[in-house]
C-alpha cells in the first residue's frame, strides 16, 4: 500500500492536541514504554507520533502499524517526554478514527457492547460472584442499564459497534 499524507487527518489531530507538533523524535517515550519492551518494539509510541505528525492515516487506521490499541494508557511516556507531548490524548484521536471507520478490534467492540447492554465493561463471572458471597461482600451494583442505553444511544454510540458475530477470519485477527 502506498502511504499518502492526509492533510485533513493531520489537521484533526493538531486541532485536538497541538502538543503533537513539539515532538522531536527522541524516542524517550519508546524507551520507557512497557508494551514496546514486551513486544520487542513492534508497538512503538514514537512511531505513532511520527505518523500522526505526517498525517499518515492509512498507516494508523487501515494498517494499524503500530497498533494504537496495544497502548495501556499507563501514561509513563507522557511523564517522561521532554517536550510534554500528550501522547495518550493523541492516541485517543487515532482510536476514535478507527472506531468511526469500523476498525475497532473485536475485544474492544465486545467490551463496548457489554457497557451498552449491562452498564459494565467486564461483567463479573460466576466464580467471582460466588467468591464475593463467600467473603460476605454485597452484590456489585451498576447504574441502571436503561439510563446508560438512553445516554449512549443519544450520542450514536450503538451505531459505531458491530453486533454480528465475528467471522473465523476476524477472530484470528484477519490473518
Ligand atoms: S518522548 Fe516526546 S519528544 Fe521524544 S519521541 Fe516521544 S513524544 Fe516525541
Ligand atoms: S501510555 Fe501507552 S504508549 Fe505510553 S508508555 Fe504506557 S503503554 Fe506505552
Amino acid at each position: 500500500m502506498t502511504l499518502t499524507i492526509d492533510y485533513d487527518f493531520r489537521k484533526q489531530i493538531q486541532g485536538f492536541n497541538l502538543s503533537v507538533n513539539y515532538c522531536y523524535q527522541c524516542a524517550t517515550c519508546t524507551g520507557i514504554c512497557p508494551v514496546a519492551k514486551m513486544t520487542n518494539g513492534e508497538f512503538n509510541p514514537r512511531k505513532l507520533i511520527e505518523a500522526s505528525i505526517l498525517g499518515l492515516k492509512d498507516k494508523l487506521i487501515e494498517l494499524q502499524q503500530p497498533n494504537v490499541w496495544y497502548c495501556l494508557t499507563c501514561q509513563k511516556c507522557v511523564e517522561v517526554c521532554p517536550q510534554k507531548v500528550e501522547l495518550t490524548e493523541i492516541f485517543d484521536v487515532i482510536k476514535n478514527s478507527c472506531v468511526k471507520e469500523g476498525k475497532i478490534p473485536d475485544a474492544f467492540n465486545s467490551q463496548a457492547i457489554s457497557v451498552l447492554e449491562t452498564g459494565i465493561a467486564l461483567p463479573f463471572s460466576d466464580p467471582i460472584m460466588k467468591r464475593r458471597k463467600t467473603l460476605g461482600l454485597e452484590d456489585y451494583k451498576t447504574a441502571d442499564p436503561k439510563e446508560i442505553q438512553t445516554l449512549l444511544k443519544g450520542i450514536g454510540f450503538d451505531k459505531l459497534l458491530r453486533f454480528e458475530a465475528p467471522t473465523t477470519n476476524e477472530k484470528e485477527g484477519g490473518k
